[in-house]
């Protein structure tokens, strides 16, 4: 059973008790599991290093890994950052509030713990109704990861919160499933040209456009003070092993799954275009052939396999194309080999 207090909000009075009991516990500087657009987070005052210690504590977090402060007005994004690049300001002014956050210089208000001792914060305006309005409530910024156990799957329902983290922290506002389903975009706007730190459903080809300039390379594996687990090769992942294949028909499949020593009812299959018809396996999904569905449905995909105990879970190569890319990344990672799991 969990010991958090579980709060709906899917009337306007639920939401607004909703609100000030999440707010209440935030100015006590305690810390709270709430919805966003993206994945649920634990949000802690970002201004307070102990209430932020807490996040680190419940999630068994490195200390190495920065976590995005988030803000319900620009006024509040500014209060975060010792200078507000032009590309952070035309970038703001395109996504948010949405899901991408912005990298730029930190200002002296927030602590070394949200920056993991860096010298730049993630700072992103989220569009959630119920996280702008504790924002607003609380009158600080609010730090937040996603509200899973560190090296688990980021939870996209109040259900996985409750799974994952229902006996360490006091409150869960439950707000149904994230609508995008996927972590932000995380874009560095420090240098002169955009620079794309973890893919997100806001692709570099929207970036650039927007930034008016050319975006240069992803960050996932370059090195550096901003390299953090987020930009690890093995993260995200199910417990099950997950693999990325492609295959012409049923046939094919069949012959690839014989080599892998898993009992086939604990094989399960997700696809896009070629679903397989007659495989003896535990179950076989269709997911819709675009970006967005995928994002939404692919975490809670993920949760379900491991909770019904799969062993393999193999998903149908993606198609090409940066829309894409936020999606891949969390497969790459996903399907990454657990002896390059970080510590
Ligand atoms: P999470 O909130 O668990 O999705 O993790 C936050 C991720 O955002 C980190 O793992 C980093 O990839 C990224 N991030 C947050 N703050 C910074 C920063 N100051 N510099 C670089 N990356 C950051
Ligand atoms: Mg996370």
């Amino acid at each position: 059973m969990p010991t958090a207090d579980i709060l709906p909000t899917h009337t306007p009075a639920l939401f607004h008790s909703a609100v000030l009991q999440a707010a209440q516990l935030l100015r006590s500087g305690r810390i709270a599991a709430i919805p966003s657009e993206t994945v649920y987070g634990l949000a802690a005052n970002a201004f307070s290093p102990e209430a932020v210690a807490a996040i680190y504590r419940a999630k068994g977090r490195p200390p190495g890994n920065p976590l995005i402060v988030h803000v319900a007005t620009a006024a509040m994004a500014r209060e975060c950052a010792s200078e507000w690049p032009v590309l952070a300001e035309r970038l703001a002014g395109h996504f948010w509030p949405g899901p991408l956050t912005l990298v730029v210089p930190r200002s002296s208000r927030i602590p070394d713990i949200v920056a993991a001792g860096g010298r730049t914060v993630g700072l992103r305006w989220p569009s959630h109704a119920f996280f702008q309005s504790v924002i607003k409530e609380c009158g600080f910024p609010l730090a937040a990861p996603s509200a899973n156990p560190s090296d688990q799957l980021s939870p996209t329902t109040a259900e996985h919160v409750i799974a994952g983290l229902g006996e360490r922290i006091p409150l869960i506002v439950d707000a149904g499933a994230c609508a995008v389903g996927i972590e932000s975009t995380v874009v560095d706007v420090t240098g002169h040209h955009p620079r794309v730190l973890r893919p997100g459903i806001i692709s570099a080809e929207q970036i650039a456009e927007a930034a008016g300039v050319s975006v240069n390379g992803s960050g996932s594996h370059g090195e550096g003070p901003l390299r953090s687990p987020g930009q690890l090769s093995r993260h995200y992942s199910p417990k099950a092993r997950l693999e990325v294949w492609s295959w012409q028909d049923d046939e094919a499949l069949a012959a690839m799954l014989e080599r892998q020593a898993f009992a086939p009812e604990r094989i399960f299959v997700l696809a896009h275009s070629r679903v397989p018809r007659d495989l003896p396996l535990a179950q076989i999904s269709f997911i819709p052939d675009d970006p967005e569905a995928f994002a939404r449905a692919l975490y809670g995909y993920l949760h379900d396999c491991d909770h019904r105990g799969a062993a393999l879970v193999v998903i149908e190569s993606l198609p090409p194309g940066s829309a894409w890319d936020g999606v891949r990344d969390r497969l790459q990672r996903a399907a990454a080999p657990a002896v390059q799991r970080p510590q």
